[in-house]
């Protein structure tokens, strides 16, 4: 009993601090092999931040030692491209900090209780565009909410806040749906009011909020099972009911930052947007928002391909990243996350298509390029101004993916986005002379990115 209130107090006592990450360093390891990233994901103290043609990881003090010895025996190259992620972190928090207004905006990361007051003020203010929803609650009970805009028979799906520490994908998910209501609201008569949106900013409330106030790079949710003492959360994206714990990048310890889950669907997050997908049958695309990558990844995670048309799923996502290109510059590169990242089994965009029979389905990884986030400021953390373009430029993609859907269906005649007022409205945020030198930077990095993960 003694020692059960000893344990009480020190997990306490931990949990009431924000995590303190001084001295700890990011490293980019020049690696593919899959022992080491194996190993990489279950080290205690390594926490991968993204697997590309590197490896990000960030490491504790007290493990940076035994890291290098491990890298050298498996003659592995490494860079450490930070040395102290808690100057970031305090850079972050003093920028957001400073944002802060009393109303929401979209210069500055809110709270969780901030968003959903926001979208409750927007379903006040454009009753009849757009609806609240509740469809479950997370582990420590918050509301998991999504709102629907439109009433059309055929539906577009987008979520974001998977992943806790990709504070960019719920303020894009936020934004998006901002604009749409407000589009709507100017052009009732627009064809694209024959559609609906599902749009979800948050998937994962508890980590988000943990996330903000604990600990900067959670990732997980917060939930607890039987035999995970002491450990918390399960990976969001590795705990569906598709191949789960089949394949790579899934692990069944509990420490781990990919932990699947002690069965799938445990997490009740997940379980609510399962049973609203297999609901709501008029889903014909869903895009989940992730961060960092600048990636637009179509299917299959898992290591079974054989059962969808990828042409067609490739075809639209190419719409989608010439949308992204021509509103903000910015190249996001479209693949199959087995060639671009690495292959994972459990992942929601899988279970979308071969469960929920939703034809279209993406995962999204948002600014900043996998070299930015490495080289210069943390990927996760990016900054609170580029909230608006990245939000712009991924509305202009559900825009294209949404008239993609409107033609489908439509007796009329085709009708294309470029000449569209609400696309004009959109490339007023054009590309610059500074972004256009930008795109050549990033194209030079992009094409030695996939020359490297393809060799
Ligand atoms: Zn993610």
């Amino acid at each position: 009993m003694y020692t059960t209130i000893l344990l009480l107090t020190y997990f306490i006592g931990v949990s009431m601090e924000y995590r303190d990450y001084t001295n700890y360093s990011a490293w980019s390891i020049n690696t593919s092999n899959r022992d080491v990233i194996h190993r990489l994901h279950d080290t205690e103290g390594v926490t991968v931040l993204s697997v590309t043609s590197q490896v990000g990881v960030l490491v504790a003090p007290k493990v940076q030692h035994k890291l290098k010895q491990t890298l050298h025996q498996y003659d592995v190259a490494y860079d450490v491209t930070t040395d102290n992620i808690q100057e970031e972190i305090n850079k972050e928090r003093s920028q957001v900090r400073a944002k802060r207004s009393t109303s929401f905006t979209f210069n500055s990361y809110h709270e969780y209780d901030e968003m959903v007051d926001y979208l409750e003020e927007l379903s006040r203010d454009y009753p009849h565009y757009c609806t609240l929803l509740t469809i479950g609650h997370s582990y420590e009970n918050r509301s998991l909410v999504l709102i629907q805009i439109g009433d059309g028979p055929h539906a577009v799906w987008v979520d974001g806040g998977v992943h806790a520490r990709e504070w960019i994908a719920p303020a894009t998910a936020m934004y998006i749906a901002d604009k749409l209501v407000k589009s709507l609201h100017d052009a009732p008569h627009h064809p694209l009011s024959s559609l609906k949106w599902y749009i979800m900013p948050m998937v994962n409330p508890d980590g988000y909020q943990y996330s903000y106030h604990k600990d900067r790079f959670w990732r997980k949710t917060r939930s607890q099972h039987p035999g995970m003492a002491p450990y918390y959360g399960v990976d969001v994206n590795r705990n569906w009911d598709y191949q789960w714990m089949m394949g790579d990048a899934s692990s069944n310890l509990s420490s781990s930052e990919i932990y699947a889950g002690p069965e799938p669907h445990s997490e009740p997050e997940v379980k609510a947007i399962a049973e609203f997908l297999l609901n709501n049958t008029d889903i014909e695309v869903y895009i989940s928002l992730h961060s960092y990558g600048q990636m637009w990844l179509h299917a299959w995670w898992s290591a079974d391909q054989s059962k969808s048309d990828i042409e067609e799923q490739y075809v639209l996502g190419l719409k989608a990243t010439q949308a992204i290109n021509r509103t903000s510059g910015k190249l996001y590169i479209l693949g199959a996350p087995g060639k671009l990242v690495y292959a994972a089994s459990g992942c929601s965009q899988d279970w979308a298509m071969a469960v929920a029979g939703i034809q279209y389905a993406y995962t999204v990884e948002l600014r900043p390029t996998w070299e930015l986030g490495a080289h210069g400021m943390m990927g996760f953390m990016l900054s609170p101004s580029e909230i608006v373009e990245t939000g712009n430029e991924m509305f202009a993609a559900v825009l294209e993916v949404s008239y993609h859907i409107h033609n489908k269906w439509s007796d009329g005649p085709e009708l294309s986005p470029h000449t569209d007022w609400i696309y004009r409205q959109n490339a007023a945020n054009c590309i610059s002379l500074c972004n256009r030198l930008t795109i050549i930077v990033l194209l030079l990095q992009i094409y030695k990115n996939i020359l490297n993960t393809y060799s």
